[in-house]
């Protein structure tokens, strides 16, 4: 599976269906921004609307993705009707791949046939967390168990497994997100999401919130936790497709947004506390000017927050000069890096690899 630039997604939001579950930080429908009826025409229009959109499925990677509720507890005449449609659409090439999420104890070996039968290429799992106690507070109604057994089947039936973890939940802390994500990886997912919990109105968790029971991460603390997990999983070549809740015209800060660690570019925020993290790292022993070279699609990372991490370490190094240029010829992700003696490319991924490796990824 490539995905690259020429990666497009047509979601499909299938709001709360078939969930009789009640966790205490959703609200299904402010979650997807959606309240429409989704059935198969539903599914065909979506789909057409899109692929007038999008180059032709011979040239790019063309995915349909059902988010939202429990996909495979749904009425199973009605998961047909969905899947018909979209499997339609894989058969005649028009589309590449099929996508969509679940919950742990809704997956068996008779439901991954049926969603075989479908040819479902990727399931990801809500798994939320490993710990027992979060999951019993959270109101998820299943184990840790579950999402061992479910995430093996998934795996030993060939599909393409993902994990979607949300941090800071109802007992739990950066010990038991950091074992979440290390038990996880055990799992071998392919990618995984990460998102910290946010307060949504309501939800039994503003509830808690307001009744001061529960205590949201802070903003700070959500991006060194999830700068945490992301390294362990990008070491381990896992992908991290999503960080933080996507962005919709229901999920707004002030509306549907009671507390909690929102921003509406919160990878950026952990990228670049990342970026500035390896410039100081590599600055720090000497003690000349620099100047740094970096792709213009990468330069909001480095600025993020208002340049509050790039900030961080001119503060830090305070009597040398820090320039930035802008270099497209320069890959993403990597940076030139130059003083009078010296030029260097600095790559992320590489940094994050090598502070795993030498066991600098610490819990602070
Ligand atoms: S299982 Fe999913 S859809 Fe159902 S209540 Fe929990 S988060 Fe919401």
């Amino acid at each position: 599976m490539c995905l690259n630039k020429n990666h497009y997604i047509i979601p499909i939001f299938v709001p709360h269906e078939g969930c009789p579950h009640s966790c205490v930080f959703c609200n299904q429908n402010t979650i997807t921004g959606e309240r429409n009826v989704v059935d198969s025409q539903y599914v065909r229009d979506t789909i057409e609307t899109y692929l007038n959109t999008i180059p032709s499925a011979n040239t790019n990677t063309i995915e349909v993705s059902f988010y939202g509720g429990t996909f495979t507890a749904i009425n199973i005449t009605k998961q047909k009707a969905l899947l018909a449609v979209a499997q339609e659409y894989k058969l005649s090439s028009r589309i590449n791949y099929i996508r969509l999420s679940t919950r742990p104890d809704y997956i068996n070996k008779y439901i991954l046939e049926h969603l075989r039968s479908f040819d479902v290429d990727i399931i990801e799992l809500g798994i939320q967390s490993l710990d027992d106690d979060v999951l019993i507070k959270s109101g998820r109604g299943h184990t840790r168990q579950d999402a061992f057994i479910a995430s093996n089947l998934i795996r030993e039936s060939g599909f393409i497994l993902g994990h979607q973890i949300m941090i800071g939940l109802p007992g739990d802390n950066e010990e038991k997100d950091v074992k979440t994500v290390e038990d996880s990886i055990d799992m071998k997912p392919d990618l995984c999401r990460i998102y910290p919990a946010l307060v949504l109105k309501d939800t039994y968790m503003e509830r808690l919130f307001l009744q001061n029971k529960y205590e949201p991460y802070s903003l700070k603390r959500a991006v060194e936790v999830t700068k945490l997990l992301y390294c362990k999983l990008i070491a381990e070549g896992i992908k991290v497709i999503r960080i933080g809740l996507q962005t919709t015209d229901a999920i707004l800060p002030g509306r549907d947004i009671i507390a909690g660690p929102y921003h509406p570019a919160f990878r950026e925020l952990v990228e670049g506390s990342l970026y500035c993290q390896m410039i100081l790292d590599y600055i720090k022993s000497s003690d000349t000017n620099y100047s740094i070279a970096i792709n213009s699609k990468d330069i909001s990372k480095l600025y993020a927050n208002k340049k509050e991490f790039f900030n961080d370490i001119k503060q830090q190094c305070s009597t040398r000069k820090l320039v930035v240029n802008i270099d497209d010829s320069l890959q993403r992700s990597v940076i030139m890096i130059k003083n009078d003696e010296n030029a260097r490319i600095l790559s992320l991924n590489d940094f994050i690899i090598r502070q795993a490796k030498e066991g600098k990824i610490n819990n602070s």
